[in-house]
């Protein structure tokens, strides 16, 4: 029955990363950039559905996460114990999840000895399994476990992956936005409209206030102040079946015309109720804009008069 759901799965195009590297995956990956696990602190679980329970908050999943992490120690590793251990961690989190579609896998913990990446449990170099693969255990099944990459890795430019990857420094914060490709896309392509070429990693990692304004940028997926009320997340929803899309701004029923900005707006899950809103909004994204490109951007000619 497992093997079907992930056989299932798997072809409608939903399955699930490897979430600790192999290194015959690293040597080839979509993209040439290895995304899923970064460095001592940051890694993704996010399409094992790290983001999809009721309560997403970090503290929240860093609790469920360590506890199942440290039940699963003592969990003999066959395909009963395994399986009993899946019934009993998928009970202790129960619905609803923002994506009701997606699954939340309860082998996702914690992978290092000071809890600080999270990884998949089941994977043949994860403590206790001695070189076994079991991910053909879980719900999606070891084929789309081990095979599985996220849109990010096709859709990003290398030097947009590279920054993001520089400037995030815990698990958290790093899936919730490495997985949100488009948002990125138009984050990116905003700074390289005006400056006509492409952004290079040379372009902002060396620069101090980049870096600053490239996270805070980043840092509007959990603070940003003109999120649409019941909006789904904080995780992204970024599989390829157009389930669950972002809706759009109403800028009609405020009377104005849409946002030059509103490719940024609209995937920040932005809703506004009076124009004045939007100005606010556009201005805290100007603002990053003008601090990214500042330090590129040869300055005008000197004012004379
Ligand atoms: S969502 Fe993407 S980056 Fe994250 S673990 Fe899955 S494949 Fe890797
Ligand atoms: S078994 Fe679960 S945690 Fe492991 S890769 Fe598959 S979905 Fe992710």
């Amino acid at each position: 029955m497992r093997a079907e759901i992930g056989k299932k799965v798997a072809a409608g195009g939903k399955c699930i990363a490897p979430a600790v590297p192999d290194e015959s995956h690293s040597a080839a990956v979509p993209g040439g950039v290895y995304l899923c696990q970064v460095g001592d602190a940051v890694s993704c679980g996010a399409c094992c559905g790290l983001y999809n329970c009721a309560d997403a908050s970090r503290g929240t999943l860093e609790d469920l996460i360590a506890g199942r992490t440290q039940a699963f120690r003592r969990v003999p590793r066959d395909a009963d114990a395994i399986t009993d251990f899946q019934v009993r961690m998928e009970r202790r989190n129960p619905g609803p999840r923002p994506y009701p579609d997606f699954y939340h896998c309860p082998f996702l913990g914690f992978i290092d000895a000071g809890r600080r990446r999270v990884g998949c449990l089941l994977h043949p170099m994860a403590d206790g399994n001695d070189g076994i693969d079991y991910r053909g255990l879980s719900f999606y099944g070891g084929l789309a476990c081990r095979d599985y990459f996220c849109p990010s890795y096709r859709n990003l430019a290398a030097p947009h992956k590279e920054i993001v990857k520089a400037v995030c420094a815990d698990w958290y914060f790093y899936g919730l936005v490495i997985t949100e490709d488009r948002l990125l896309n138009a984050f990116f392509s905003e700074i390289e409209k005006r400056l006509n070429r492409s952004l290079t990693m040379a372009d902002v990692l060396p620069h101090a206030d980049s870096r600053q304004a490239v996270l805070e940028f980043l840092s509007f997926k959990l603070d940003w102040p003109h999120r649409m009320p019941g909006a789904r997340g904080p995780g992204n929803y970024f599989f390829n079946d157009g389930l669950y899309p972002k809706p759009p701004i109403d800028y009609a029923r405020l009377g104005v015309a849409p946002s030059a900005l509103d490719p940024i707006l609209h995937e920040l899950s932005s809703g506004f109720n009076r124009p004045e809103a939007i100005n606010e909004a556009e201005n805290r994204i100007e603002g990053l804009l003008g601090r990214i490109l500042r330090p590129i951007v040869p300055p005008g000619p000197a004012r004379t008069c």
